[in-house]
């Protein structure tokens, strides 16, 4: 069912998105019905779809259209030198992605952020937290660096039941000031992305690869990522959502343990345990490169093919 806004709501958020007014009116989403999406997926899709001459392919990267979108400057969060991508489990060229259903619990992640960082005692120790438990020790952490410069540590925000879990870089300022994920310029257009969606943030959660700021908003190291990650593999396994969204390469990182390139790794179903992960840009990426929203849209209603089509 989606959120009930009025129009005038519905078509601000939506060309905040992008989505319009080159998106118009269409009665099914062209991904979904190619990526085997189950019934009622009309149902919560907000009342647009991809222009003619976007139709959303959800089969890998043809090499033209890899070379194009590698070609965008690489002024994304925390874009460096590429390295060789996780291993797709959508299998070669042309076949669909896997979209099995999600066991109700996920098996362990195998991650391969750097091992020297990780304490064994205490990532087993957080994996047995409830939820309170949980977000008491993220606000009282001082594990990583991070801890001695910032206002308050932003544990995540949203439903502990959603289908939907997704996962950004770290807080900002603003974030860091209110203690809360996704907030100000770039919370604004991932709101907006929620809603063409048909969701808010009372049926995702939200939250970040680390937990603290980092000083000047710069991205986190891969091993501050590393020493933080037990409270995102805890988050996951205590939300066990039908699909992970990464926002950005730090969140990739966090979630598989490999670097990539957002722009090459688009398209590729990723797994995190047996939870299906698809990447996309950060919002703030977003904000910045305004021409890729269309990407990210494509990446999400791939998502959702995900979410719904196990049914
Ligand atoms: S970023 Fe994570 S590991 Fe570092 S101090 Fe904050 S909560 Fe602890």
């Amino acid at each position: 069912m989606s959120v009930p806004v009025d129009e005038k709501e519905r078509f601000a958020r939506l060309e905040e998105m992008g989505l319009t007014p080159l998106w118009r009116l269409r009665t099914r989403l062209q991904p979904a019905t190619e990526a085997g999406e189950a019934k009622g997926a009309h149902q919560e899709s907000p009342a647009v779809a991809a222009p003619t001459d976007q139709i959303l392919d959800t089969s890998p990267q043809k090499p033209a259209a890899a070379a194009a979108a590698s070609s965008v400057p690489a002024r994304e969060r925390g874009e460096r030198a590429p390295r060789q991508p996780p291993r797709p489990s959508s299998g070669p060229a042309g076949k669909r992605p896997d979209l099995r259903p999600v066991p109700a619990t996920p098996a362990a992640p195998a991650v391969g952020i750097p091992a020297r960082t990780v304490d064994p005692e205490r990532a087993a120790r957080i994996a047995t937290l409830d939820w309170e438990a949980l977000e008491a020790e993220i606000r009282a952490c001082t594990a990583c660096p991070l801890h001695r410069t910032r206002a308050q540590a932003v544990p995540g925000v949203g439903n502990r039941q959603a289908r939907w879990m997704f996962v950004g870089e770290g807080p900002g300022r603003e974030e860091d000031r209110r203690g809360e994920p996704f907030v100000g310029p770039a919370g604004k257009l991932l709101d907006a992305m929620l809603f063409a969606l048909g969701l808010d943030r009372t049926r995702v959660y939200i939250a970040n690869a680390v937990k603290c700021r980092p000083p000047d908003n710069r991205t986190p190291t891969a091993e501050e990522i590393a020493v933080c990650a037990p409270f995102l593999f805890r988050q996951i396994a205590l939300v066990r959502p039908r699909v992970l969204v990464a926002l950005g390469r730090p969140a990739a990182l966090a979630l598989l343990g490999e670097e990539i390139k957002i722009a090459q790794a688009r398209g590729r179903i990723f797994r995190y345990g047996d939870i299906p992960v698809v990447v996309t840009y950060h919002p703030a990426y977003l904000l910045r490169n305004p021409a890729d929203k269309a990407k990210a849209w494509e990446d999400l209603c791939r998502a959702r093919a995900l979410v719904e089509g196990e049914g």
